[in-house]
Order: C-alpha cells, then structure tokens, then sequence
C-alpha cells in the first residue's frame, strides 16, 4: 500500500505545482494531465456551432487555431491545442445578441447606400450648377452686346432726326437693323426662358437632394436609438467552456475567441483599448492582431 499513497500524494504535488505554474491546466481533464504529465498545453475542442452564424464547424476550429496562434506568436510558447475529447468545449450560442448584431449591418449598410447615393446626386448638382453659372455669364455677355447695338441703333435715329429725317435707302437700311434687332432680342428672350427652365429644374434637384438629407439624417437618429453604444458580452469564460454570443465577422470572431482563450490562460483584463484583453472589442487591429505589452504583462503576472 506505501508506494501507492506515495505515488498519489506525489501526483497530487505534481497537480498542484503545475497548477501554479501553468494556471490553464485546470480546465484539462485529470485523465489527459496523467497520460501526458508534461503537456502544459491546455486542450480546447470546439463542441457546438449554431449554423445560423453561417460558419462551418471546420471554418471555427482554424479559427480558433488562428486564436491560438496571436498567443504564440506573441509569446514564443505553444499554450493551447486542439483535442476533440478535450474538457474546455467552445460553443456558438446563437441568440437575439447576433441577431441584433446582424439587424445593425443590415441598417448601417442601407444608410452606407443613402449616403452614397447622396454623393453621387450631390456631384451631379455641383456641374449642373457649373453649367448653369457659365450659361449665366454667356446670356449676360449677349444681352450687354444686344444693348450696344440698340443703343447705336436709337442713336442713329435721333441723328437722322435731327438732321431732317432719313433718305428712302437708309430707312429701308433701318428698318433691316430694326428687324435684325428684334429677332436678335426674340432669341435671347428664348434662350432666357430655356435658361429659366434648367434652373427651375436645378432648384427642385436641390429640393431632392435636401429631402435625401433629411431622411439619412431621420435613418442615423433612428438607428442610433435603436443600436445604442453598450458594453455586451460577446463571449465568456466560465472554466469549462468558452460561449461565443456575437461577433460581426469571422476576424472578430478569431479575436474574441484569443480573447476568452486568455481568460483561460487565468488572465485578467487591462485598461489598453487596443490589448487583446480589453473588455471591449473596439480598437484592436482585427485583421493583423499582435499582443500588447499590457496583455503579456498580463500573463506575466499570473
Ligand atoms: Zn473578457
């Protein structure tokens, strides 16, 4: 009997300083700690992917592997290793959380639309207002000349007034003028008329335009009301499984996941927005994420 309680109590020192040293050996199963006394390395399986989240259950565990990599890359030690009978089970829960997260994409990518079709009228009215201004500038200058030459016109007359009245060829030369002067000033009246359309036409462009305005305006305040700024909980870490809520895209699922993989590391949060192990995920480079110093002080603290 001697050497069996020997070789338990010596197991259990065993246990017990590993658990010291390696806190994330906890969440091992005791089977796997006695066959493989020397992994450190905590076994995490992924046990359950609601499809609703559109994501394969192969699709989650390289990106869970992917997680795991943030923490060897940043440290140079291996932490973490796929086991299908591991004990730490990863679940996606689906529930109103992502849903709500997906209503929000929904929304913001219908005000995106708005905004640039905004744009895209916004431009349109800039040239038309540019065409307008120099259409403006060209009547103006037509209708200076148009007035020099009726003024020469009237002056001509009052000459010939004056000097007793004109000759048979030069009232038929007036009268040619006179004529030519009319139908000059008919078509720059037709030109302002055309003129006066397009502009009608601009203003009720600016009119639409406006109204666009409002309604993205209207769509904003809406949809500010409705997705408020809220510190949720996209996942959590409760020592035997790590539960996944929401994320908005397979990179924020990879770093949520590396997130609660730090929880299980025995970690704690750090007030760095951009760490790993803020509580929110914000200001964290999603596509080429890289350990802060605040997360692996973090780990060096444990
Ligand atoms: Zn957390």
């Amino acid at each position: 009997m001697r050497p069996l309680i020997l070789i338990v109590l010596l197991l259990s020192a065993m246990l017990w300083y590993q658990n010291q040293q390696h806190p994330q050996l906890q969440h091992n199963s005791l089977l796997t700690r006695i066959q493989a006394p020397l992994d450190t390395r905590l076994r995490y399986r992924i046990a359950e992917v609601d499809p609703r989240f559109g994501l394969s259950h192969a699709e989650v565990v390289q990106l869970a592997q992917q997680a795991t990599q943030i923490w060897t890359e940043g440290t140079g030690q291996d932490y973490f290793v796929y086991d299908s009978q591991a004990r730490l089970a990863i679940r996606l829960i689906y529930d109103e959380r992502q849903h709500e997260s997906e209503q929000r994409r929904l929304q913001m990518g219908q005000i995106e639309q708005q905004q640039q079709h905004w744009e895209r009228q916004q431009t349109q009215v800039q040239a038309v207002k540019q065409q307008i201004q120099q259409l403006n500038q060209q009547l103006a200058f037509k209708n200076a000349q148009l007035q020099q030459q009726l003024n020469a016109y009237n002056q001509q007359v009052q000459q010939l007034n004056q000097q007793g009245g004109a000759s048979a060829t030069q009232r038929s030369s007036l009268k040619q003028q006179r004529q030519q002067l009319e139908q000059q000033t008919a078509s720059l009246q037709a030109e302002i008329q055309q003129f006066n359309v397009r502009i009608a036409g601009l203003n009720q462009q600016v009119d639409a335009l406006n109204q666009l305005n409002q309604s993205i305006d209207a769509s904003v305040q809406q949809f500010n009301q409705r997705f408020q700024p809220r510190l949720f909980d996209k996942g959590s870490f409760d020592g035997k499984s790590i539960r996944i809520y929401e994320f908005q895209s397979a990179a924020d699922l990879r770093l949520t996941l590396a997130h609660e993989f730090g929880h299980a590391l025995g970690l704690g949060h750090t007030h760095d927005p951009h760490a790993l192990m803020h509580p929110l995920m914000q200001e964290q480079n999603l596509d080429h994420f890289q350990l802060t110093t605040a997360d692996l002080a973090l780990l060096q603290q444990r």
